[in-house]
């Protein structure tokens, strides 16, 4: 499943990459009709809304991709730095998260934080994360949808 995307680019000898950060398995989920856009947009409002609009945007790809599911996971963050191409961000969201707003942007949320702190080393959901993670409640990114 990674392959795909390690595929994309150079030899992994120019690259340098913090990606992949994977989530669990979700518990049930719905399908209605939303598409790649829409998603893009809820990123681009969340990063005014919670980042302060610094989170990158030219480089960011965010789609629905129910290939996820195949690595267990519900979404998935993948980022790049190839040389010559500059950094990359491909946020993938299961489509089984499709129809469920709250489910969907608390997902977006979680892979935006990863966004963030692309540049830190450890772990992945440690204290860094959990941090901003409480930020986002105090800006009441998660009020109506938990
Ligand atoms: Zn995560």
């Amino acid at each position: 499943m990674n392959a795909v995307w390690l595929a994309v680019g150079l030899p992994a000898a120019a690259a340098q990459h913090w990606g992949p950060f994977t989530e669990g398995p979700a518990l049930g989920g719905s399908k209605q009709a939303a598409d790649d856009d829409e998603l893009f947009c809820a990123y681009r409002e969340f990063n005014r809304q919670y980042f302060a609009g610094k989170l990158p945007e030219a480089n960011v790809v965010v789609q629905w991709d129910a290939a996820v599911e195949l690595g267990g996971n519900v979404a998935l963050t993948w980022i790049t730095n190839y040389e010559g191409e500059g950094e990359k961000i491909a946020i993938s969201i299961s489509t089984r998260m499709q129809g469920c707003e709250p489910c969907a942007s608390m997902t977006l949320l979680h892979e935006m934080v990863h966004v963030k702190l692309r540049k830190c080393d450890g772990d992945q959901h440690g204290k860094a994360f959990q941090r901003e993670m409480r930020r986002l409640v105090r800006l009441k990114a998660f009020d109506r949808r938990w």
